[in-house]
């Protein structure tokens, strides 16, 4: 029995359960170890576009958006007259756009890391289409008299904001127009333009499938230490920090691979599978 095996069984109070982990563990499985071997990324993209639980995370997380706004609504009724205009920020790229056909696309490339070309070509044909809750979620902060504004990262070059505003539109999101959308190039850091917003706006919570979207901060290179920053703020998500499920890319990718985007290689492969045992920290 390897050391990774007597780690996973310990813990394992059940004999039954252990013995059927043995079994399994112990199977002709086995040549399947080889990373050459793993499909890094099926499963996840699996989930992703078949769950309904993926689904409803979203309108779990659109409700307590629209649950903050008529709760802020009722708070500024009882200010005084001149307080600034209410607001929400949000990312984009699985925020209100979903990335799943994408995901599909690639996995059907035969792909298993992310893949730039792809993504801008993906992107430029208006390929994402809004996530479970998000048109309801801009048209009822519309309604009620709330803006929604959108801080993105991406690079498709000069048209890069043009891109994402058309992607926005396509989406049928509303404030999907240049006053209300930055598409930035040059840095990740979304703290200048959420904080040229906040200078003007109370925003009721910021929304994002990343921690970055909600504080620089956590713009850290270390699993652990993200872990433990985004902790020291727990109280904050489902309040001020509405989080969306992402479990393909991100700076927790960044954490395990020290880039966000890494090539597939069999170095990538042989790390995500640490990872996949609780081995990267
Ligand atoms: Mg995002």
């Amino acid at each position: 029995m390897g050391i990774e095996r007597r780690t996973m069984l310990k813990g394992l109070g059940a004999g039954s359960v252990a013995g059927g982990l043995a079994m399994f563990a112990a199977g002709p499985a086995k040549a399947d170890a080889s990373p050459d071997v793993h499909s890094i990324l099926s499963a996840a993209v699996a989930w992703r576009v078949t769950a309904a639980e993926r689904d409803m995370l979203y309108r779990q997380a659109f409700n307590i958006a629209c649950e903050k706004l008529d709760s802020a609504l009722r708070g500024v009724g009882q200010q005084r007259r001149g307080a600034r205009p209410l607001a929400f920020i949000s990312d984009v790229d699985d925020t209100v756009l979903s990335s799943n056909s994408y995901w599909e696309l690639l996995i059907a490339a035969g792909k298993q890391a992310f893949d730039d070309e792809l993504w801008d070509a993906w992107v430029r044909e208006n390929g994402p289409i809004a996530t479970p809750g998000a048109v309801e979620f801009t048209r009822y902060a519309e309604s009620r008299g709330v803006e929604v504004f959108y801080v993105s990262q991406r690079d498709q070059g000069p048209d890069t904001q043009q891109i994402g505003v058309a992607n926005l539109r396509h989406a049928g999101l509303a404030f999907a127009d240049d006053a209300h959308a930055v598409f930035q190039r040059e840095s990740s850091n979304k703290e200048p333009a959420q904080q040229a917003i906040a200078d003007k706006y109370e925003v009721i919570a910021y929304l994002g499938d990343n921690l970055n979207d909600f504080r620089r901060r956590y713009y850290v290179k270390s699993v652990e230490e993200r872990r433990t920053l985004a902790t020291e703020d727990a109280d904050r998500f489902g309040r001020d920090f509405i989080l969306f499920p992402n479990n393909t890319d991100g700076h927790w990718m960044r954490a395990i691979f020290g880039t966000s985007e890494p090539a597939d290689t069999p170095e990538y492969r042989a790390r995500m599978l640490l990872a996949a045992q609780g081995k990267v920290l």
